[in-house]
């Protein structure tokens, strides 16, 4: 039987870097003591209250279907949450809840793209951010940020690319890079977003986790709230990834739309998840602050760690919960170097080409074990760097 083309086409096909996080998982199920830098996941679970407050509201019967769009509660915390942040008046009716930012993201770009349409994203991307855009029917195209421009896109870059375009989808905080972007890219992209009428869908998953610079999210900057979805979610402020909540914020019409493909594809979020999240959204920035304390004090580590040695160049850590780091010295690129730290040292990092071409010849670092071990971690990491660069420079 035949399968579709969107279906078969959703990714790229070939490794594209993933082998070495593979690899990892099998050595640990095989018994080998692997320290693990590769995905996003905290090293702390979920707050016992806001598991409190989910177990109370499945106990007061919030176990069925819940309302579509989300509750009443949760969409009018999101959408005070937002105005309360970026002074955009925003009503619940501006917000659909989704379970988690990645099925925010296929919404958001099913909304406005479709087969025959280009959706732009930039590299280095979220893993998933091509095969995203494709499940929308549309056509992926890329557009390279520099290692050199600290990757921060370039208006002019993406205006070349934006030729049949509908859409760009742009991420800040960054992962994999950890680029906070700055206002002038913002204003650029605004700029060319309204020159080209684009659609910008802003991933802002990472919006609490920024260490240095602000978060600016596009949507505040002038004539940006009509063309601008914000895709964010529980999981990474709150470290409730596997409570899967996340959400849209958008124009009234477009929610409406979605609220519509919400009702014919997911069916809405647990209630008593969104009432979870309600509490904790609503619990002021204790329960933030706590997910994100440890990543500020590591990146600071992280910095320090690097700026005692020159192999190694640390891609400026602004914000999110990776540490991006160039290896280019070691003659090795982003796959082999991520191969031979596991084999020779057990530690388990991405190799910067699974999030892109733009990021070959680094390795993102997750920081998403103890300080110690991380410490240690990141030692080891420069050590087996000025080793392989001086065996480079002695072939040469
Ligand atoms: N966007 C980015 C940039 C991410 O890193 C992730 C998760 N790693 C997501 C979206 C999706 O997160 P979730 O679906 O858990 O909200």
């Amino acid at each position: 039987m035949k399968l579709s083309h969107c279906i078969t086409h959703l990714t790229g096909g070939g490794s594209d870097g993933w082998d070495v996080f593979y690899r990892a998982r099998q050595m640990i199920s095989d018994g080998y003591a692997v320290t693990e830098l590769t995905i996003g996941e905290h090293d702390i679970r979920t707050d016992p209250s806001i598991l409190e407050a989910m177990d109370l509201s499945a106990r007061q019967g919030h176990t069925g279907y819940a309302m579509v769009p989300g509750t009443d509660l949760l969409r009018d915390t999101v959408a005070a949450r937002l105005q309360a942040r970026t002074g955009v008046p925003t009503t619940r009716n501006n917000v659909l809840i989704t379970p988690g930012g990645q099925s925010a993201l296929f919404a958001a770009h099913v909304a406005v793209c479709g087969p025959g349409n280009v959706g732009l994203y930039l590299d280095p991307y979220y893993a998933t951010y091509p095969g995203t855009i494709r499940a929308s029917g549309a056509t992926a195209r890329v557009i390279q940020t520099t290692a050199e421009d600290a990757f921060q896109p370039r208006p002019e870059q993406i205006e070349a690319a934006a030729g049949g375009a509908v859409s760009l989808l742009i991420n800040t905080p960054n992962n994999p890079t950890g680029a906070v972007y700055s206002r002038p890219t913002l204003e650029g992209v605004a700029e060319i977003c309204q020159k080209r009428d684009l659609w910008l869908i802003s991933d802002e998953v990472y919006d609490t986790q920024v260490w240095d610079g602000e978060h600016i999210s596009p949507r505040i900057l002038p004539d940006m709230k009509e063309r601008t979805l914000v895709v964010g979610s529980m999981s990474k402020s709150h470290a409730m990834t596997g409570s899967r909540c996340g959400w849209i914020v958008g124009p009234e019409e477009v929610i409406s739309h979605l609220i519509n493909l919400a009702t014919h594809t997911t069916y809405g979020v647990p209630g008593f998840i969104q009432d979870a999240a309600s509490f904790a959204l609503n619990a002021g920035t204790s329960l933030e602050d706590k997910i994100s304390e440890p990543f500020r004090r590591r990146r600071a580590l992280a910095v320090s760690i690097l700026s005692n040695q020159n192999t190694v160049g640390l891609v400026p850590a602004q914000g999110a919960m990776y540490v991006m780091l160039d290896i280019r010295a070691t003659g090795l690129s982003g796959e082999e170097f991520a191969n031979t730290l596991l084999d020779t040292q057990s530690i388990a990092v991405m190799p910067g080409e699974s999030f892109g071409a733009a990021a070959a010849g680094h390795i993102r670092v997750a920081m998403t074990i103890d300080d110690e071990r991380f410490e240690s971690a990141l030692n080891k990491i420069c050590e087996l760097a000025k080793e392989l660069a001086q065996n480079t420079v002695a072939r040469v």
